[in-house]
């Protein structure tokens, strides 16, 4: 049976303020959780979250991490600079850097193995538009954006990883993916694992993500090859992001 875990992903939100107030809220709340708990932060608030967090057992890291390890590369942020403040996770791959920000699946397999590299765990996000699921190819997509990473890193890579399935459709739309559609693509990728590794396929947590919420955290949960949620918007509500972890 794999821990299930609930992982916040903040994105470009937050204040000193607020950020305070948010970790007080889930650290008051956490002996509820029932999941490995979480959270994702903006760079510039991650000594913050370090000094907020050390010693509770939540979990903590960043939205992205430059595939590079030092020199001129103006504005980037390494996997060193990331361990200094003690940060166990690094989100890659996330639709917003790649749809927005121009990453390809080559740069999220360099930033993937930049992780790994300095000790963190990635957590690898994976899914497809929706013209790529309504045309029918949402295994090649994430068939292909695994392969990037397996070819750099190799299929042993993968346990000491996270892979998050996010349909670029259900993020920040308040569409969720049915139980049913993210468990057959969560059993899809763990197939394709086990395939080449049977022993990571069975360790690797597979998170889903996309509008999840307190009301639909349960059914995602009890599926058999969802093991936690990649979260958004609830993340950034104590009271939200708790009736997730309290799922499952
Ligand atoms: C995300 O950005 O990874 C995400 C899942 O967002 P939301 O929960 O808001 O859909």
């Amino acid at each position: 049976m794999r821990q299930t875990l609930v992982a916040g992903n903040w994105k470009l939100n937050g204040s000193k303020e607020s950020i305070k107030e948010l970790l007080a809220g889930i650290l008051d709340g956490m002996s509820e959780a029932k999941t490995d708990v979480a959270v994702c932060a903006p760079y510039i608030y991650l000594p913050l979250v370090d000094e907020l967090l050390s010693g509770s057992k939540i979990g903590y890291g960043s939205e992205s991490i430059s595939e590079h390890d030092s020199g001129a590369f103006t504005g980037e942020i390494s996997g060193s600079m990331l361990k200094d403040f003690n940060c166990q996770y690094a989100i890659v791959g996330h639709s917003e850097r790649r749809s927005l920000f121009g990453e390809k699946d080559a740069d999220t397999a360099n930033k993937f193995a930049a992780a790994r590299k300095y000790g963190l765990t990635p957590i690898l996000c994976v899914g497809e538009l929706l013209e790529e699921r309504e045309a029918g190819i949402t295994e090649e997509v994430v068939s292909r954006q695994l392969d990037a990473v397996i070819a750099l890193e190799g299929i042993a890579a993968l346990s000491d990883a996270v892979i998050a399935y996010e349909p670029v459709w259900a993020i920040g739309t308040g569409k969720t993916a049915s139980p049913e559609q993210a468990q057959e693509v969560h059993a899809f990728i763990r197939a394709k694992i086990a395939k080449r590794d049977t022993a990571v396929a069975e360790k690797v947590q597979i998170l889903y993500g996309g509008s999840v919420n307190g009301g639909n955290a349960d059914e995602l949960f009890a599926m058999e090859d969802i093991d936690g949620g990649l979260i958004g918007g609830a993340s950034l509500k104590a009271e939200d992001f708790l009736a997730i972890c309290k799922a499952g």
